[in-house]
């Protein structure tokens, strides 16, 4: 069974950025698991993965358009040290959720000026070329649940939290 659309794919892969430098790995953890065809994992990683089979080891080099995206700098932002909540410590590398025009995102403080702090919503690999080492560990057919939902529903701990009731309307957390 080679890995195509609508089928369970199980991989192991390490992740560096394009200085060789470690980023992470799914050794000491759960392997990554996905629906293949729905777009869950980033586009140049689902793209190298189609057609494989089970043993397949490979490297693949994805540019940033292909992985996380380039690195928006309208998405960086400087803020007032006083819109924060009072006693809150600031410190860049700090992460939390603010309020954008999409919903909400996850923005760093990656800057602190005084009372000036500068927030950036880039996702922290924008911008990164990346290399994967992948070794395809499993594929299965999805179950019909699967394809509903969109998502694969093997792993464990995959942090969705399912509402098996019967409707579509279900919440993924
Ligand atoms: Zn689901």
């Amino acid at each position: 069974m080679k890995i195509e659309n609508n089928r369970v794919v199980s991989f192991e892969y390490t992740l560096t950025n394009s200085d060789g430098e470690f980023l992470e790995s799914s050794e000491g953890s759960q392997p990554m698991e996905y629906l293949h065809g729905t777009g869950s994992i980033i586009p140049g990683l689902e793209r190298a993965l189609e057609g494989r089979v089970v043993g397949d080891t490979f490297k693949v080099s994805i540019p940033a358009a292909d992985a996380y995206g380039e690195h928006e700098d309208e998405l960086v932002d400087e803020i007032d040290r006083a819109d924060f909540p009072e006693g809150t410590e600031i410190e860049v590398g700090m992460q939390f959720e603010a309020e954008v025009d999409e919903g909400v995102a996850v923005v760093t403080i990656t800057d602190i000026d005084g009372d000036r702090i500068t927030i950036d919503g880039n996702h922290e690999l924008a911008g990164e070329d990346l290399t994967f080492d992948v070794k395809i560990l499993s594929i299965r057919e999805a179950t019909a649940e699967e394809l509903e939902h969109g998502h694969s529903h093997g792993g464990e701990g995959c942090g969705h939290d399912h509402d098996h009731d019967g409707d579509h309307d279900h919440d993924h957390g």
